[in-house]
């Protein structure tokens, strides 16, 4: 298993194609081809961003016509870098205008197996991370900033899994997308002792001439690990928000004011 970058139609975007080979599409975008001025012809799928609605709009919509989406399947998380899990079943799907059908409240981490489900999560920097049980059919998607990592929401996602679909960690494959590298995640002291206390951290956990930085890919790969999730069912994006700034938003390089990418995962 491997991420590759891919193009169709207009949108140029990250993919995982064995995983379509065996029943799940994968879709992380890049700021590429869009509408949006936040930066220069950016595809910015944030919602709150300070970018006009419209131009959201026209991006989703974009988007839904190059990669053959269908935009009233497109559930979106609702983010607070909480660890809570919720199961998105057919009442959860947008009425109308998906953009603003809010279904969920305080949900970092959404899973289903009802194929044709769009799981819809947003980043500037944090980490998605990405679950398919390829045995039980089932998906999820799950938010992980720096508190999420903290709260091991990867774990708290397969927990979710194996209570409400009957999945084996055996059985889930793991996708770790692109964020920030250790490099370019330089902590307070208070945050990198929260990180301190998951296992095996002195593999992520860094302190250099006076430096706390933390590598939370690698975070929450241990965590996954710990959990029972086989290391060759784990693929980590090797990419960097802050570094590849013709592919990325990133919140950190971009001091605040930037847009949203989206990681999107579905049942075929
Ligand atoms: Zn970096």
């Amino acid at each position: 298993m491997q991420f590759k970058i891919a193009e169709q139609g207009t949108i140029t975007y990250l993919t995982i194609p064995q995983l379509e080979e065996l029943g799940a599409r994968l879709i992380f975008t890049t700021k590429k081809n869009g509408l949006s001025d936040i930066s220069e012809n950016a595809l910015n799928l944030g919602l709150n961003t300070g970018d006009p609605i419209d131009r959201i709009r026209q991006n989703y919509s974009t988007l839904c016509s190059s990669l053959d989406i269908d935009s009233s399947r497109i559930v979106f998380s609702d983010q607070v870098h909480g660890c809570d899990i919720k199961h998105i079943g057919l009442k959860d799907l947008p009425s109308e205008d998906f953009i603003n059908t809010r279904t969920l409240h305080a949900i970092d981490g959404i899973s289903t197996n009802l194929s044709g489900i769009w799981l819809t999560t947003l980043y500037a920097d944090c980490i998605p991370i990405f679950f398919y049980d390829f045995r039980q059919r089932a998906v999820a998607v799950s938010h992980a900033g720096w508190k999420g990592t903290a709260l091991r929401i990867g774990e708290k996602t397969v927990d979710f899994m194996k209570k409400n679909y009957g999945s084996r960690p055996c059985d889930i494959l793991c996708a770790i997308g692109p964020g920030l590298c250790r490099k370019h995640f330089e902590v307070q002291k208070d945050v990198f002792e929260q990180l301190q206390k998951l296992p095996y951290s002195q593999n992520f956990c860094v302190y250099e001439r006076e430096v706390y930085s933390v590598d939370l890919k690698l975070a929450n790969q241990e965590t996954l690990l710990n959990c029972g999730i086989l290391k060759e069912n784990i693929v980590c994006s090797e990419l960097c928000t802050f570094e590849e700034e013709e592919l990325f938003f990133s919140y950190r390089r971009d001091k605040g004011k930037t847009g949203r990418m989206a990681g999107m995962i579905s049942i075929l």
